[in-house]
């Protein structure tokens, strides 16, 4: 699915683009700021990570923050959760790896 996204083949809310990335909102929002950044090329998931993919891991965490400082909340008064699910337990349910930006309320953990 989010192959597609990157592709263009399926629409998405898209918040911004650089050469190794793609930053959508996430259609079931969790607060009032949850964008996820995809790399352009597929990866499972965090677990499947190696070597050869250091310039796209970078290239997430600097988008990610480029997204907080867009959204308003890139400073530490606000701030924001970065996410990365894998697996059953964590219920990763899209088999692209991607990182949940999330922000714009407080938020407790364990969550409730
Ligand atoms: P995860 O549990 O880490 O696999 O998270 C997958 C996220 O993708 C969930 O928060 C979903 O709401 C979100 N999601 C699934 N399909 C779409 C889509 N077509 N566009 C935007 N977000 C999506």
């Amino acid at each position: 699915m989010f192959c597609r996204i990157v592709s263009g083949e399926v629409p998405a809310d898209v918040v911004r683009t650089s050469a190794r990335t793609v930053a959508f909102r996430d259609i079931a929002p969790q607060a009032p700021v949850h964008v996820l950044v995809v790399p352009r090329v597929h990866v499972e998931h965090a677990g499947a990570l190696d070597d050869t993919h250091a310039a796209d891991l970078s290239d997430m965490f600097a988008t990610a923050r480029a997204v907080a400082e867009q959204e308003g909340i890139a400073d530490p008064s606000r701030g924001y959760r970065l996410v990365f699910n894998v697996g059953k337990d964590a219920e990763n349910s899209v088999p692209h790896l991607h990182l949940h930006v999330i922000g714009g309320r407080p938020m407790t953990w364990p969550p409730g």
